[in-house]
């Protein structure tokens, strides 16, 4: 059988697990052995799975895929520790991973579609349009490629990469619960999802109650600003999704972040910076400002108002700071390092401390 019509065996939890191996005629503790193999020990290939069989390994290789990610590009920052993967999927295509270091720990940003259709002015992810939907088991072996292959274990992450992830709602979830429930299981209070604003999907989020912190990419503090550069404000305005945004508050206790990415002359003036006041004041939130990184398709340059920015939101009482950027030096924009992976065909290991 082709290897992709067969079940993504790192796709399935635990119950659904249990339900085919039990199927196959096996006792319900060989499905334990076996997540255990594949979601703590993190192995590779059945052949590793050693308290197994062969013969029943032979079985689960015939009815089920063991998918794995190939790094296609890597760029390791000489600054600080960040890495950049461009992981080829099972099917050929492509997508983004980046690996930060906090004082906190580690902390992997991850892809969870290739492409996007939301068509945000700025952002590299969405100019080529949307491929596919990632499944749960790609954005999981995101986290165990990279901790097999840079030997560090990821603390917290971030759902920022390629993608909206809540246009692919039912993959994120599953993938969210697989994470959650593996060995070592990690609490939802460590991962970060980051959303343009798909206002229905934060309803169903907030009734779920985890406690997942909610990144909302604001940009933009008026509707007719906001609805230029990201297309999905014509169909969520933004007092919709300051309402939404409140509701998951109420229910889930967890304060929103706003990212906020400076534009020179289009969001970074003081009349910007005071609609914004206007929008959040009195909210309980964190304004996060991004200097926008540049890319070479769209003429939006980096603000030099930042600071300024800052301080304006923090004298009216707003939770505001500055991201530290990491990876200076290999700095792409969000999908950028897909655009260049595919335009070059690279499928080699760099390090590089260069410009992409
Ligand atoms: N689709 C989701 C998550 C992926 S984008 C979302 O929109 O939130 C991750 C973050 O990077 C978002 O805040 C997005 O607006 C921002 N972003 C995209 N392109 C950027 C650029 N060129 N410079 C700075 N931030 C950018």
């Amino acid at each position: 059988m082709d290897e992709l019509q067969k079940i993504d065996i790192l796709s399935l939890d635990r119950e659904e697990l249990a339900a085919e191996i039990t199927a196959m005629g096996e006792k319900a503790f060989r499905a334990k052995q076996i997540y255990d193999w594949l979601h703590v020990k993190k192995i590779s290939d059945f052949s590793q799975m050693s308290n197994i069989s062969a013969q029943f390994r032979e079985e689960l290789s015939k009815k089920f895929c063991l998918k794995q990610l190939i790094i296609k590009k890597k760029l390791v920052s000489a600054i600080d520790n960040t890495v950049k993967y461009l992981y080829g999927l099972p099917d050929g295509e492509a997508v983004e991973t980046v690996l930060m270091e906090y004082k906190h720990g580690n902390s992997l940003c991850i892809s969870t579609q290739v492409g996007c259709r939301m068509g945000c002015r700025f952002c590299a992810s969405t100019i080529a349009g949307f491929v596919r939907h990632l499944l749960p088991s790609e954005m999981l072996l995101q986290i165990y490629e990279t901790e097999r292959d840079s030997g560090r274990h990821v603390d917290s992450i971030v759902l920022m990469g390629i993608g909206e992830p809540l246009d692919n709602y039912d993959n994120v979830l599953k993938f969210l619960s697989l994470l959650n429930s593996e060995g070592d299981g990690m609490s939802l209070r460590h991962i970060s999802l980051s959303t343009c604003g798909v206002v229905n999907r934060i309803y169903d989020l907030a009734e779920l109650k985890t406690g997942l912190t909610l990144s909302i990419s604001l940009h933009a503090a008026t509707d007719e600003r906001r609805s230029e550069i990201m297309p999905i404000n014509r169909k969520f305005h933004l007092d919709e999704l300051m309402k939404a945004c409140r509701y998951y508050f109420e229910q889930t206790g967890r304060r929103i972040s706003f990212e906020y990415s400076l534009i020179e002359g289009v969001n970074d003036t003081e009349q910007s910076a005071q609609e914004l006041i206007n929008l959040l004041g009195g909210f309980n939130c964190h304004v996060n400002l991004i200097p926008i990184n540049e890319i070479r398709e769209r003429d939006f340059r980096k603000s030099r108002s930042v600071e300024r920015f800052r301080k304006r939101l923090c004298d009216a009482g707003l939770n505001a700071t500055v991201r530290r950027t990491l990876g200076a030096d290999i700095n792409a924009a969000c999908g950028q390092l897909r655009r260049d992976g595919g335009l070059n065909n690279a499928d080699n290991k760099q390090t590089t401390g260069g410009e992409l």
